[in-house]
C-alpha cells in the first residue's frame, strides 16, 4: 500500500511531505514513490502507532465503579466486590472474548496499535484483533495476589520485561511494599513497575541505579487514590511510559490519558509523545520498530487532520482519522472513507459504528454484537 503525501513524523517535533510504502506488514520506502497507484494521504499528518503500556482488556465494558480516594488498591477491590456485586456480575455475563475485542476496539479507535494486556493470554490476539498485544513479556498481578510473584519473576528471561502493579497505596503501604519489593529482587533491569506511587526518594534511586521502569496511569491512579506519581518520580529520568488502565477505573481511552496526564504538572505534549511511543518500546523491549515511523520498522500508522502543528501537538489536541495496523487500514473516519472509497475498495466490507465523542466510523474487524446501551470506556456505541 502507498500512502502519499502526508507530513510523516520523524520526531514529536518534526514532520516532512513523504510518500509511505508498506509491504509485507512494514514500511518499506519512505520518499518520494513515482506513479500515482495508493491512497491520497494530502492534508493529514502521519503519526506512528501509539503503545498502551498498560490495561486489562476485558474491562473495558464496565462503568467505572468505587466511591474514593481509597488507601489502596486493594481496599478498592474489596469496596467494589461489596457494594457493586450484581453490577458486576451483569457485566461478567458478556463472553470474555467479546470483552476483549471491544478492549482491543477502545484502544484502536485512539490510536494505540499496540497495547499490553495484564491478564492471562488469550487465543483471540492470535487471531484478528483489532491491535497488536505484546507477547513477549513476563508478568504477576502484584505482591498482594500473586503469591507466586518471585517465581514468577525469576521465571521470566532478563531480555522479557516483567510487569506487575507495585506501591498501588498511599497510606504508608505503598512505600512498604516498595522496600518489599526490592529485597525480593524485583528492582531489576526488566523489572516493569505499574503504578509505583509508593515511590519514595530512596526506592526512587534505587529504581534508577537498577534500571527498573514505571507504567504511569493517571487518571486511574487519581481516581482510585487520590494520588499519582510524585513530581520527583515524573521529573526523573526514570523510563516512563503511559498506560490508560481499564475502564474500571480509568477516565476513558488513550486519548482522555494523555489530557488528563498533560493537566496534571504541565508536562511537555514532546515528553507525552514519547511516554506513548518511543519510550513505551524501549520500556516494553519492543523490537520491530513500534513507537516509530522507519523503514524496515511495522507499518503500524495514524492519521490525523493537518492543522499545521508538530506531531505531539497534534496528538494532545486531536483524534485520528485512521489507524493502520501492519499496513492494514484497521480503522477509518467516516470523512476520509468517503474519500478514499474509489482507491481502498475493501472499504465497502468494513463495519460501520458511531462511538459517542470518537464519531462515525469504519472497523475492518466485525465488531461484536452492540447490545442495549453498550458503553465502551464510558461512551455509548451505536450501530
Ligand atoms: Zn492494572
Amino acid at each position: 500500500m502507498i500512502l502519499r503525501g502526508a507530513r510523516v513524523a520523524l520526531s514529536p517535533e518534526r514532520a516532512e511531505r513523504l510518500d509511505v510504502a508498506t509491504a509485507h506488514g512494514s514500511v518499506k520506502t519512505m520518499g518520494r514513490v513515482p506513479g500515482r497507484k495508493g491512497v491520497d494521504c494530502s492534508g493529514y499528518l502521519m503519526l506512528p502507532g501509539l503503545i498502551n503500556a498498560h490495561d486489562h482488556l476485558e474491562f473495558n465494558l464496565f462503568p467505572r465503579l468505587g466511591n474514593g480516594p481509597y488507601e489502596s488498591a486493594s481496599a478498592w477491590a474489596r469496596d467494589i466486590h461489596n457494594r457493586f456485586r450484581e453490577t458486576i456480575q451483569e457485566a461478567l455475563e458478556v463472553p470474555l472474548r467479546e470483552r476483549l475485542v471491544w478492549g482491543g476496539i477502545k484502544n484502536l479507535i485512539s490510536g494505540v496499535t499496540t497495547v499490553c494486556h495484564h491478564n492471562p493470554w488469550n487465543e483471540v490476539f492470535d487471531g484478528r484483533f483489532p491491535v497488536r498485544a505484546v507477547r513477549a513479556l513476563g508478568w504477576a498481578h502484584s505482591l498482594e495476589f500473586s503469591a507466586d510473584l518471585r517465581e514468577r519473576y525469576v521465571s521470566c528471561p532478563a531480555n522479557r520485561p516483567f510487569i506487575f502493579h507495585a506501591g498501588e497505596a498511599t497510606n504508608g503501604a505503598g512505600k512498604r511494599e516498595m522496600h518489599i519489593l526490592a529485597g525480593l529482587g524485583l528492582f531489576a533491569a526488566n523489572s516493569v513497575m505499574v503504578h509505583a506511587v509508593g515511590l519514595d526518594r530512596e526506592s526512587l534511586a534505587l529504581a534508577r541505579v537498577r534500571g527498573c521502569s514505571v507504567v504511569w496511569c493517571p487518571s486511574s491512579n487519581l481516581f482510585t487514590l487520590g494520588k499519582t506519581l510524585s513530581r520527583s518520580v515524573l521529573k526523573s529520568d526514570l523510563p516512563i511510559a503511559l498506560g490508560t488502565d481499564s475502564a474500571l477505573t480509568a477516565e476513558g481511552d488513550m486519548i482522555d490519558e494523555l489530557r488528563v496526564a498533560r493537566q496534571i504538572c504541565g508536562m511537555s505534549e514532546a515528553r507525552l509523545y514519547r511516554m506513548t511511543t518511543d519510550a513505551a518500546a524501549r520500556v516494553l523491549r519492543l523490537s520491530h520498530g513500534e513507537g516509530a515511523i522507519q523503514a524496515g520498522g511495522v507499518a503500524d500508522l495514524l492519521l490525523f487532520r493537518d492543522r499545521g502543528l508538530t506531531p505531539a501537538q497534534t496528538l494532545l489536541s486531536q483524534v485520528p482519522e485512521a489507524a493502520l495496523v501492519g499496513g492494514v487500514p484497521q480503522m477509518v473516519s467516516a470523512d476520509l472513507a468517503t474519500a478514499w472509497r474509489t482507491s481502498l475498495r475493501q472499504l465497502s466490507r468494513f463495519h460501520r459504528v458511531t462511538i459517542r465523542g470518537r464519531g462515525t466510523m469504519y472497523l475492518r474487524l466485525k465488531t461484536p454484537p452492540i447490545r442495549e446501551g453498550l458503553s465502551l470506556a464510558g461512551r455509548l456505541v451505536a450501530a
